[in-house]
């Protein structure tokens, strides 16, 4: 009850201290103080009210009666006196007026207004029978012989008057009483109303302290987050690139520094399959790895974006090299790290720079380790490089590269060359492989150097359509011209990887209206095991379409035979680099060997890439190998000159 209460304030209080913060309690204690100045300055003048004709009256007039009482005893005494006493008329007289006077000056002394109360004229009635019987007794006492009866009977008089009087004195001084009682009981509440009063704001601003206080700590509070925040990646709190930026700002004159760029390989394909969620909790699990090493290297870890980090290390240190440092992160990374029920064996690729030598400001050190890091991923990661002047050369290069590329389809810039490919035992051409072309400012550009830049930049997707709609057209006028042939398409990872892949497909095939049994997709083996299951569901719906598929660069990328067996696949692509330096008896003839039996143990067709010489036709032709490609048969020909070699008798 209490607690909703509280948390009912604190709702009431929330939207008025965050809009005027502390101000708000500061209006609040004075505007509070200033009411209750107004109620005691009230309250206060009330009290004086009451309390002014009490001192000045009613306590003035209790005196002057009991001093009456006194004086009217007095009065009576002296009556006596005179008649028991033989007191002289003289002195009688005397004592007489001394004590009227005193009388009568105490009879105006009570305040004017009660001059007209009743038990006030009781009393002056009183006082003047009094006088009467004191001029009375003195004429019975002058009188010869002395009127004694007379006197004595003057004297009981005198003695009921004085008690009536005294009586009503009395009843005057309770009266009296009472109006001080009831004005002191009036003011004491007023008072204990001002005390309350004062209480409750003293209360009100202990309240509203405390409430400062906490606006305050919680203000403070907010403040360290807020800095905390602005250094520190909220994800893996480690400090931010800004932070970088300002350590190596604040580096100075104390060189040598060495700065490395680190990037988890392959992560974007670890966030593709198993969700962002999962790439955050790998970022954590490899922050907690990389940072204890680093910190023994006396370095500082930094968190760039994505799963970019950054360290500096102090190369004063002659006994901690980088090269070390990076071994260290490379076998941290040895144990598998497990995130959403999958063990991850990651690698890291690292470009580095030294400073001041390659570049004594954050921006130059970061395109520096940049470009060094971009030379590693190149060469497949897992390696540490150090940046030299030719790489940012080679950055420049593949930017204008890229930013050419972006124009090639529409400049009609791109061509398909065609290979053939040819059954072994009959030399008999059955197919071709499709392999793209650059011309860029009248050269011929490689597909090694302008593909994966298309893959980077996401050009792959427009281009990988143009590839395939072109070659399914050339296939499709092949087969109208009666001489049909296989026709092979090189698919890029990213683009199997699109989402749209297989309607682009469908709907190619529709809309040039060729027959798929003569289209064949090759997809590289490090494609195909990625994800597996996914992606033998999609292997299936493409070969529902009819086309044929086949596995390009076997033997490179690790295939797990178990899933080989589930894929449903048409061909083997025996890599290039197999074929190389094949000789009969040798380790890569043993490799082809193996990968032709077991093509054909699981009912596939196997091909051979890269066949250049007579030797290697020779071995793979008493190796059972289906069918072969290569310059020993034909380089990649333009559509011109393939149709001449087609024409030409097989030799
Ligand atoms: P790939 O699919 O394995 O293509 C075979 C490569 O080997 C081609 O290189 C071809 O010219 C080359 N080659 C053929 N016979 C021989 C030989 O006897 N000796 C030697 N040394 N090389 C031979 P190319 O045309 O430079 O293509 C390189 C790679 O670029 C291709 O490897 C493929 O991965 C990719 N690529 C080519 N065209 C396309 C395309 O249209 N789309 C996609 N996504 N990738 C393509
Ligand atoms: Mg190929
Ligand atoms: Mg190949």
């Amino acid at each position: 009850m209490r607690h909703s209460l509280t948390r009912r304030c604190c709702q009431w209080l929330k939207p008025l201290v965050s809009q005027f913060g502390v101000y708000f309690f500061f209006a609040l204690v004075i505007g509070l103080g200033l009411l209750l100045s107004i109620v005691v300055f009230y309250s206060g003048k009330q009290v004086n009210a009451v309390i002014q004709p009490l001192v000045n009256e009613s306590v003035p007039i209790l005196r002057t009666i009991s001093e009456l009482k006194t004086k009217v005893t007095e009065r009576q005494v002296i009556m006596n006196q005179y008649f028991a006493y033989g007191l002289n008329q003289a002195q009688f007289k005397k004592k007489y007026a001394d004590n009227q006077l005193a009388l009568t000056q105490l009879l105006q002394q009570s305040h004017p207004k009660r001059h007209q109360h009743p038990r006030h004229l009781a009393i002056m009635a009183l006082d003047d029978n009094a006088k009467l019987l004191a001029t009375r007794l003195e004429q019975a006492m002058q009188a010869t012989p002395v009127d004694t009866d007379e006197a004595r009977a003057i004297l009981v008089e005198s003695a009921i008057d004085t008690n009536a009087f005294l009586s009503e004195l009395d009843h005057s001084f309770v009266d009296v009483s009472q109006e001080i009682e009831t004005a002191s009981r009036h003011s004491l509440r007023d008072v204990s109303v001002m005390i309350k009063l004062v209480l409750a704001y003293s209360l009100a601003i202990v309240v509203i302290a405390i409430l400062v206080a906490y606006y305050i700590h919680a203000r403070q509070r907010a403040e360290k987050k807020l800095a905390h925040a602005a250094r520190h990646d909220r994800l893996t709190d480690l400090l931010n690139r800004r932070v970088f930026e300002a350590d190596i700002a604040a580096l100075g004159d104390t060189p040598p520094y060495a700065v490395i760029l680190i990037a988890i390989d392959r992560f974007q394909r670890v966030q593709g399959g198993l969700g962002y969620e999962a790439g955050d909790e790998l970022l954590v699990a490899v922050t907690a790895r990389l940072q204890p090493i680093i910190q023994q290297f006396g370095g500082v870890l930094y968190r760039f974006e994505s799963s970019y980090f950054a360290a500096l290390l102090d190369l004063r240190g002659e006994d901690r090299p980088p090269e070390l440092l990076a071994k260290a992160l490379h076998d941290t990374l040895q144990s598998g790290i497990l995130i959403a029920g999958h063990e991850l064996f990651l690698t890291l690729s690292m470009g580095g720079a030294i400073y001041p030598q390659d570049g004594n400001d954050a921006v130059t050190l970061i395109r520096n380790m940049d470009a060094a890091l971009e030379q590693v991923q190149q060469q497949g990661g897992n390696a540490l490089r150090y940046y030299d002047q030719e790489m940012n050369a080679r950055a420049l290069e593949r930017l204008a590269l890229e930013a050419d590329l972006r124009y090639a389809i529409e400049r009609n810039q791109l061509q398909l060359y065609f290979q053939p490919q040819a059954k072994i035992d009959a030399l008999q051409i059955v197919g071709v492989e499709c392999l793209i072309r650059w011309h860029h400012h009248g050269q011929l550009v490689s597909p090694i150097e302008f593909i994966p830049l298309a893959e980077e930049s996401g050009l792959i997707i427009p281009m990988g359509e143009w590839i395939l709609r072109t070659a399914c057209q050339q296939a499709k006028a092949w087969q109208d011209a009666g001489t049909p042939l296989i026709v092979a398409i090189n698919i890029s990872v990213r683009q199997f990887q699109h989402p749209h892949f297989l309607s682009l497909v469908r709907q190619v095939l529709q809309t040039t209206a060729v027959d798929p049994a003569w289209i064949e997709l090759e997809i590289t083996e490090s494609v195909v095991m990625q994800d597996a299951d996914h992606t033998i569901e999609l292997l299936q719906q493409l070969r529902d379409l009819g086309v044929m598929l086949s596995i390009d660069d076997f033997g490179t990328g690790y295939s797990s035979l178990s899933y080989l067996r589930r894929f449903p696949i048409n061909k083997l692509k025996i890599d290039q680099s197999f074929v190389g330096n094949l000789v009969p008896g040798n380790q890569d003839a043993a490799i082809v060997d193996a990968i032709i039996r077991l093509g054909h143990n699981l009912g596939l067709t196997v091909i051979a890439e890269g066949v250049e010489t007579e030797a290697h036709l020779a071995v793979l032709a008493q190796l059972h190998c289906d069918e072969i490609q290569g310059y020993y048969f034909s380089r990649p020909l333009p559509l011109a000159e393939l149709t001449r070699f087609l024409s030409q008798p097989m030799a």
